[in-house]
């Protein structure tokens, strides 16, 4: 039976970590603040904007809520990320996505302060990513890699397969394990034989968004199985993995919910420190 990943309790540690850092900054007269830019009014997209309050408020993390309307323009969006560029108190920028369709989601993020770019979504934070300079590390895959560090697990001469290639989970993923010395692959749509691709994984990483999507004959006995995916299914929120039936074969697993989920709002506030640090200096 694979060992659970507690998600949620990891994360708590980290948060703890992190609130120590942000008082020691505190006695040093210095503030961490975030700004988070809401537009319209999609209800998992406000769920997701009130646990990163939530998670401000845990860590001493100062948080400033900017919910604009859905008729909102690009124009008026860009206008209020000039306005919080320019504002020294701010040290992180997170615009939520997804936008409404009238507006364009690669020219926003372009507008984003790549010093105040928490999320690491934008082109040079990117490129940082690749060559392993980074300022900010992707939210998502850096709140894996930790999870991973955090449960003894090494991805050093392992084979990793990611399945997804997203800008903001896959690709990422893919290049932080790279970075671990993992020996990566990446599957998506077009993979062919996928199973034969996931069998060969000791760390095994699901991106893909479709639930039940990752079964038992998929894994390899002992691997370590990250379940990335958010679903919904009758009001209920699942991973893409079959949880039960993998579990009896993999070695260690990530629940949905409180797998991967709180790890990424943590990496949020991570960064955040970072930026506060960063400009302090
Ligand atoms: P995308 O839809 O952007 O990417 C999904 C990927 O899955 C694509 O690369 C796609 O391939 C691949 N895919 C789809 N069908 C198959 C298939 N049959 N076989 C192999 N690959 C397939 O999603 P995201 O990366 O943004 O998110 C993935 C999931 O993770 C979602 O459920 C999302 O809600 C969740 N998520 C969770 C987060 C968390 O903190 N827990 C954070 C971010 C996302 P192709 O490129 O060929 O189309």
């Amino acid at each position: 039976m694979a060992r659970i990943i507690d998600g949620k309790a990891i994360s708590a540690e980290v948060r703890a970590e992190i609130k120590k850092d942000v008082a020691a900054l505190a006695e040093k007269g210095i503030k961490v603040r975030l700004a988070v830019v809401i537009v319209g009014d999609d209800p998992a997209s406000q769920i997701y904007v009130r646990n990163k309050k939530k998670a401000c408020d845990e860590t001493g993390i100062d948080s400033e809520i900017i919910a604009m309307p859905a008729e909102t323009t690009e124009e008026e969006l860009i206008s209020v990320l000039d306005g919080l560029n320019s504002r020294r108190e701010i040290n992180g920028i997170l615009v939520q996505l997804p936008l409404p369709k009238h507006i364009n989601e690669k020219n926003i993020i372009a507008h984003i302060d790549p010093k105040k770019d928490v999320d690491a979504f934008c082109d040079e934070n990117v490129g940082r990513i690749m060559t392993g300079k980074f300022s900010f590390l992707p939210c998502t895959p850096a709140g894996i890699i930790e999870l991973l560090h955090r449960s003894g697990i090494s991805a050093e001469g392992k084979e990793c397969v990611v399945i997804g290639r997203s800008n903001i989970v896959g690709k990422p993923m893919a290049i932080l394990l790279l970075h671990e010395n993992g020996t990566v692959t990446i599957c998506h749509s077009k993979t062919k034989n996928l199973s034969e691709v996931t069998r060969r994984a000791d760390i095994l990483v699901s991106a893909v968004g479709k639930a039940g999507f990752v079964t038992a004959d998929m894994v390899k006995p002992g691997a370590a199985v990250i379940d990335v995916g958010i679903n919904r299914v009758d009001g209920k929120v699942v991973g893409d993995v079959d949880f039960d039936a993998v579990s009896a074969v993999a070695g260690f697993i990530t629940p949905v919910p409180g797998g991967v989920g709180p790890m990424t709002v943590s990496m949020l506030m991570e960064n955040t420190l970072e930026a506060a640090w960063k400009a302090s200096r």
